[in-house]
C-alpha cells in the first residue's frame, strides 16, 4: 500500500492529512507536538514516533512547516533514510531561493521534489479545496497529481524549481497592496459623505472590482460574510501576511524587481504587527490610517 509521510499536523497539516486519511492511502504523521498526531490517531493515522519512522517503507512525504530553516532541518534528518524515487513535497510557504536549494539536495540523493505552497487557508484545507502552485519537474508533478486532488481543487505546474514559492509570493504581494488600496479607496468615499454600501455596488461591478471587494470587502456589514463581520478574526492573520511579503521582498531584492508598493505594503503590515495586531485578519490592515 502507498505510504504518505506527513510532516506539520499545525492548523493546515491537519486538515490536508484527514482529507488523505479518507482514502486508500496509509498516512503516517509526524509533529514536535506530539497532541497533533494524537489527535489524528481515531481518524486513522500512523503514528511517526520520532523522524526515523519516515523512511523507506515511506512513497511520498509531504511537509508543511511554519518556515524555510524548519523545513531544511526536517529535510536534512530524513533524506538519507527515504529510497531512490521518494517524492518529496514542501507545502509550506517559504523563500524561493530555500525552496531552490533544497530542491537540489534531493536531487542529489535522487529523490523527486516539488515546492507545492498553496492558497486557501485553514477552510480550504479542511475543505479540500486548496490551490496548490507547483515547482519542479514535470514527472514529479504528474505523480503528486493524484494526492493534490484530494486535497485541493486546483494545481499548477508554475514552472522549474522554486516556480511554486515564487508563484505565491507574487499573488500574496498584489493581495496585500490591493487591500490596502481598497481601504484607502472606502476611507476616501466616506470622507466625501459617500454611503460604503452604495459604494461596493460600483466597486465590485466597475473597473476597481477585485476579489478583495467582491469577496472578502473589508467594511463592516457591506459585502459578502467576510472577517470585517467578525472582528477581524482570521482567516489570514496579518503576521501571516508579513510572513509572505517578506518573502516577496526578498524575492524582490534578489531579482532586482523595482516594485515599491509592495515594500510599502511590508512596511504597513511590520507597524500593525509591531503594534501587536498581528493575529487579527489582515483585511483589518484598513483599519490602520498608516
Ligand atoms: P501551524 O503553526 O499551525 O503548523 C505548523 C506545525 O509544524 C505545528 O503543528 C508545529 O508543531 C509543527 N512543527 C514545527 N516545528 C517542527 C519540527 N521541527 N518538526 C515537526 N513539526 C514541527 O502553521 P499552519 O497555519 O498550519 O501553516 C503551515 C504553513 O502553511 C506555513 O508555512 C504557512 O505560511 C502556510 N500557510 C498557512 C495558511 C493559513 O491560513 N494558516 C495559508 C496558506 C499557507
Amino acid at each position: 500500500m502507498t505510504q504518505i509521510g506527513f510532516i506539520g499536523l499545525g492548523n493546515m497539516g491537519a486538515k490536508m492529512a484527514t482529507n488523505l486519511l479518507k482514502t486508500k492511502y496509509e498516512v503516517i504523521g509526524y509533529d514536535i507536538n506530539e497532541e497533533y498526531v494524537e489527535n489524528l490517531l481515531p481518524q486513522g493515522l500512523k503514528k511517526a514516533n520520532t523522524l526515523n519512522d519516515i523512511n523507506e517503507d515511506t512513497d511520498v512525504v509531504i511537509t508543511m512547516l511554519p518556515n524555510g530553516e524548519i523545513v531544511e532541518e526536517i529535510y536534512d534528518n530524513i533524506i538519507d533514510h527515504l529510497k531512490p524515487g521518494t517524492l518529496i513535497v514542501d507545502c509550506s510557504t517559504i523563500d524561493v531561493d530555500k525552496a531552490r536549494s533544497l530542491h537540489k539536495k534531493c536531487e542529489v540523493k535522487n529523490l523527486l521534489s516539488l515546492d507545492a505552497p498553496v492558497s486557501g487557508g485553514v477552510g480550504g484545507a479542511e475543505h479540500a479545496t486548496l490551490t496548490f502552485m507547483v515547482g519542479g519537474s514535470q514527472k514529479a508533478f504528474e505523480k503528486m497529481v493524484p494526492f493534490f486532488e484530494i486535497m485541493g481543487k486546483k494545481s499548477l505546474l508554475c514552472g522549474p524549481a522554486g516556480s511554486g514559492q515564487a508563484t505565491k509570493a507574487c499573488n500574496n504581494m498584489l493581495l496585500a497592496t490591493t487591500m490596502i488600496s481598497v481601504g484607502e479607496a472606502f476611507s476616501l468615499g466616506q470622507n466625501l459623505g459617500l454611503d460604503p454600501e452604495k459604494l461596493f455596488q460600483i466597486f465590485s461591478t466597475s473597473t476597481g472590482s477585485c476579489w478583495a471587494i467582491n469577496n472578502y470587502c473589508p467594511i463592516k456589514r457591506v459585502g459578502p460574510i467576510s472577517p470585517a463581520d467578525n472582528d477581524f478574526k482570521p482567516g489570514f492573520s496579518a503576521d501571516l501576511m508579513l510572513k509572505d511579503l517578506s518573502i516577496a521582498i526578498k524575492a524582490i531584492d534578489s531579482s532586482n524587481t523595482s516594485a515599491p508598493l509592495g515594500k510599502k505594503a511590508q512596511e504597513n503590515f511590520n507597524k500593525m504587527v509591531k503594534a501587536g495586531q498581528g493575529s487579527l485578519d489582515f483585511s483589518a490592515i484598513t483599519k490602520f490610517n498608516i
